[in-house]
Order: C-alpha cells, then sequence, then structure tokens
C-alpha cells in the first residue's frame, strides 16, 4: 500500500510517503517550530507537495495519523469517522498540548482527501498491555476513578517500532526477547518490552513523569509540588510552565539542546557536567529497574535525537551495567514506518 503519514507534534509536523510492502519511504517533508494556528495550512501545504513529489505513483490508498492520547478507549489503530473524531476530541484535557493540533491536522487532511481511509494511530496504545501493578498509583479508588489517573505511558509508536527493528536486527522474534528500550529525544521515556508486550513505561497518567527531558523535570517528589502551591507563588498556569517548559535539561543549564550542553560540558562547564551526569544516572536507573522487572535484559536499544546521535550519553547511561549482560542497540526512530505498517494491518 501506498500509505502518507502524518505525525503532528505539538510545534513540529513530520510526513512521510510510505511503501509499505517495500517497507520504505518514498519521500518525507518536514516543518519545525510551527505555530499550531498555522497548522491547517501547513498540513495542506504538505500533503499538496508529496502528492506532486510521489505523482507518478498515483494517489494514496490511506492517510495515517498519530494521536498522542487514545485514553482508555482507543487501544489499537482505528479507522477515522465523524464520531472517533469527536471520541478523540472528548480525550484532549488529557493531553492539551498534542491532541487538539493532531485533530485540526486529520479535519485538514480528511478536506484534501475525503475519498481515502483516515486511520489515526495512539501514542498510548502500545502500552495498552501494562499489567495492573504497573498500571496503578497508590491513589484512594474513588480519586482515580473519578479523574481517571492510572499510568498510560507515550512513545508507544517509537517503542513499537525499537521491538521491531531490534527482532528484526537479530532476527529472533520479539515475543522471545526483553527489550529495554530507551527514547531520548527532547520528550524522554524507557519502556521495559517482555516477549513483545509493553510491561512498564516511565511516563505516566502524562508525559510528565520519568526521565529528566529537554524541558520537564521528570521523576519529582510531589510535595514539592504541594510547597510551591502552599507557597502562593504557584498556580496552576505557572506550574504547568514550570513543569512542562521550564524544567529539565533547560532549568539545569538554560538550553534544551544537548549538543550545546556536551559542548559546554567538555570545554569545563560545571553546571552542564552536572547535568549530563544527573539526565544519565536517571537512564540508569530505569533500565537497572526495568532489569529487575523482566528478571534480566537481552537488550538495550537507544532512539530518538539524543539516544541516537550522542556515543558519550549512551556510554554514560550504561555506566556499571556490564553486570547485565546485556546486547546494546540503536535504532533509528521511525514512527512513520510504523505508523503506516499499522495502517495497513488495519485496512488489509
Ligand atoms: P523530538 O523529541 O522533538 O522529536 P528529537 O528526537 O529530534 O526530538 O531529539 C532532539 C534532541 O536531540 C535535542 O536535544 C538535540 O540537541 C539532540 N541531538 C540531536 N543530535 C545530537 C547529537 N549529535 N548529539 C547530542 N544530541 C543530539
Amino acid at each position: 500500500m501506498l500509505i502518507i503519514a502524518l505525525n503532528c507534534g505539538s510545534s513540529s509536523l513530520k510526513s512521510a510517503v510510505i511503501d509499505t510492502e517495500r517497507r520504505s519511504r518514498l519521500l518525507d517533508v518536514r516543518l519545525e517550530e510551527l505555530d499550531t494556528s498555522g497548522l491547517a495550512a501547513a498540513v495542506g501545504q504538505v500533503l499538496q507537495q508529496l502528492a506532486e513529489g510521489s505523482r507518478d505513483r498515483g494517489s494514496p490508498d490511506a492517510i495515517v495519523h498519530r494521536i498522542v492520547h487514545g485514553g482508555e478507549r482507543f487501544l489499537r489503530a482505528t479507522r477515522i469517522d465523524d464520531k472517533v473524531l469527536d471520541e478523540i476530541d472528548q480525550l484532549s484535557h488529557l493531553a492539551p498540548l498534542h491532541n487538539p493540533p493532531a485533530l485540526a491536522a486529520v479535519r485538514q487532511a480528511r478536506s484534501v482527501y475525503p475519498q481515502v481511509p483516515h486511520v489515526a494511530v495512539f501514542d498510548t496504545a502500545y502500552h495498552a498491555t501494562l499489567p495492573d501493578h504497573a498500571r496503578e498509583y497508590a491513589l484512594p479508588r474513588d480519586v482515580r476513578e473519578r479523574f481517571g489517573i492510572r499510568r498510560y505511558g507515550f512513545h508507544g509508536i517509537s517503542h513499537a517500532h525499537v521491538m521491531h527493528a531490534v527482532a528484526a536486527q537479530l532476527q529472533v522474534p520479539a515475543e522471545k526477547l526483553r527489550i529495554v528500550s530507551c527514547h531520548l529525544g527532547n520528550g524522554a521515556s524507557v519502556t521495559a518490552i517482555e516477549h513483545g508486550r509493553s510491561v512498564d513505561t516511565s511516563m505516566g497518567m502524562t508525559p510528565l513523569e520519568g526521565l529528566v527531558m529537554g524541558t520537564r523535570a521528570g521523576d519529582l517528589d510531589p510535595g514539592i509540588v504541594l510547597d510551591l502551591v502552599q507557597s502562593g507563588s504557584f498556580g496552576s498556569k505557572e506550574l504547568d510552565a514550570l513543569l512542562n517548559r521550564q524544567s529539565g535539561m533547560a532549568g539545569l543549564t538554560g538550553t534544551n539542546d544537548m549538543r550545546e550542553i556536551e559542548r559546554r560540558a567538555a570545554a569545563g562547564d560545571e553546571e552542564c557536567r552536572r547535568a549530563l551526569a544527573l539526565y544519565a544516572y536517571r537512564v540508569r536507573k530505569y533500565i537497572g529497574a526495568y532489569a529487575a522487572v523482566m528478571g534480566g535484559v537481552d537488550v538495550i536499544a537507544f532512539t530518538g535525537g539524543v539516544g541516537e546521535n550522542s556515543p558519550t550519553i549512551r556510554r554514560a547511561c550504561l555506566e556499571r551495567l556490564e553486570f547485565l549482560g546485556a546486547k546494546v542497540l540503536v535504532v533509528k526512530a521511525d514512527e512513520e514506518l510504523e505508523m503506516a505498517l499499522e495502517a495497513a494491518a488495519l485496512l488489509s
């Protein structure tokens, strides 16, 4: 099948035309630093570029869209109709930065290609297999039920791609492997993949939990948040800005660009050196924890902008983990291919 994948982030739009039989990209277009108000126009422009660039192959058989949050409702790839769009919209409060722009992209793409099937692939769906003990938070049941509090996990499309790529590279079925998948990009998460299923993952109810990220602190004592609220200086808006945009590597060093942080650390900047040590230590703790969860680990895989490109950071994350005896692999992130394959599987 010839499938257009639209991967709409909070400020970027990645897209590709994929031949699913050959598992290859015919072409891709990326737009960075997008303002969400201009997203619909950008989608229209990208679709036109893709159509022109792949004209000799005819029109696409389907369009696949990445949706960050599928809540409890969407546990697998789903063909989009008006009802599905409404249901995704109702989940927007769970991913306010991501679901609304993705929905705008779907609406625009449907108006350009009204006759072609559109499919939604969800970042949370891969983690639908989490066992209760990994999924639940130790809060009173009525509070959990009233607010839908549980671990959903994210980056599922990327972790699924890592699983398939590792299995293909080793020529061992995923069902026979225990993998710790480290997606280290601007956002970052680790997933324990046991016998082809996600059994734990570091992001939680929202993408704030877990690793130190570009602008998010990851794991925090919730008492810190209480303290800030009680101080009177932080309302929900200020907390949102602090936790989502001003913390993590940006909070520690003033930038979320890992290349710059590495350069500054190498030039002797103590603050950057300490920030990198904290970053790697947190990854290492999760790898160790997930090895314990699975009773061992066969493969530790790295993906994402940092995970793929920085041997120094990979080495720091793996320090003292030799005892695990795991193979270490680097996987080039390809969410668009994974999305297209899931859509093709649904439609055929
Ligand atoms: P996103 O999560 O937004 O898709 P990416 O996966 O592209 O982001 O990762 C972006 C991060 O990868 C940035 O912090 C960037 O500095 C970092 N990065 C890219 N190339 C390198 C490199 N060669 N060395 C270290 N970090 C890198």
